[in-house]
């Protein structure tokens, strides 16, 4: 067997025993009730795509990406403006490898730039992801882009390792840890910053290209920005994405409420002056 078919029936595996994201849901991946899978994400044997575009959206470099935006995600944060399919796994059409490669093809053609795989989050769809790349095998010509909250295992990152060209990880809390912290309160991920910040070093220490994005939300300066930007500075082999189109939700119990304030934006700028950061 070659190595992208050992990849293809790696990946495989974790449909009926999943571990792709700390969640660690094991076997319940392939349990369903009523139709629907029993993993947190509840993303099943099956992958739907919400949407799949030339897209403008993305950093520069990568512009036209083939953006596909699949259904469901490991995270739940309460302010998510993809909430119409990261939390419903069964939005959209479903994909095969075979026919996502064609349309791979296609955008390609069209001019795009690189392929991104987005959500909700790519990573429960890791095995199709990889399936996907195998099929394409030469015939993909541009760089392949995962572009996720990066709550991943280190087992999710080895599978990847041969068909992902560059991480576009999210660094969105900072490393208080426990119930009340940003990352397990607002985005519903337990041990939220050892994990992402594992996982962003275990990228580079892949060779990767890495850019990293962070969201700034409105009164999150000191426990999550000010961590964050600190981190990233001590790191100059990262890259860094300032995204500043937080969005408060309409109704959200917890969400970050408000616009950025402009005096939050300019001690942002400072404090990125200071750690010699670009972006
Ligand atoms: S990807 Fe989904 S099913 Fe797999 S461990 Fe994470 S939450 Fe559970």
């Amino acid at each position: 067997m070659n190595a992208a078919a050992e990849a293809v029936e790696g990946a495989a595996r974790h449909l009926s025993d999943c571990h792709l994201c700390p969640h660690h849901c094991g076997k319940r991946r392939a349990e369903e009730r009523n139709g629907v899978a029993q993993g947190v994400c509840r993303v099943g044997q099956q992958s739907y795509v919400a949407s799949e575009m030339l897209h403008c959206g993305e950093e520069m470099l990568l512009q036209p990406a083939h953006a596909i935006f699949f259904s469901g995600c490991t995270a739940r944060c309460t302010f998510c403006v993809a909430a119409r399919f990261a939390f419903h796994p069964g939005y959209g059409l479903p994909v095969t490898a075979a026919q996502l490669a064609q349309r791979i093809l296609q955008r390609q053609a069209e001019g795009a730039r690189s392929v991104c795989f987005i959500g909700g989050d790519p990573a429960p769809h890791i095995p199709l992801i990889v399936a996907t790349l195998a099929e394409l095998g030469a015939r993909r010509q541009i760089p392949a882009v995962f572009n996720s909250n990066f709550y991943l295992t280190s087992a999710a990152l080895d599978l990847r390792a041969g068909s992902i060209d560059l991480y576009l990880p999210d660094l969105k809390f900072g490393p208080e840890v426990g119930p009340a912290s940003c990352g397990e309160r607002l985005g519903g991920m337990p041990g939220y910053w050892e994990v992402v910040t594992q996982a962003i070093d275990y990228g580079l220490a892949q060779g990767k290209r890495v850019i990293v994005r962070h969201l700034l939300m409105p009164g999150h300066f000191e426990c999550c920005t000010l961590p964050v930007l600190t981190w990233l500075a001590s790191r100059p082999a990262l890259e860094v994405s300032l995204l500043t189109q937080y969005l408060a939700p309409a109704r959200s119990r917890s969400a970050p409420t408000g616009a950025l304030q402009m005096e939050e934006l300019q001690a942002v700028r400072q404090l990125a002056k200071s750690l010699r950061l670009v972006w």
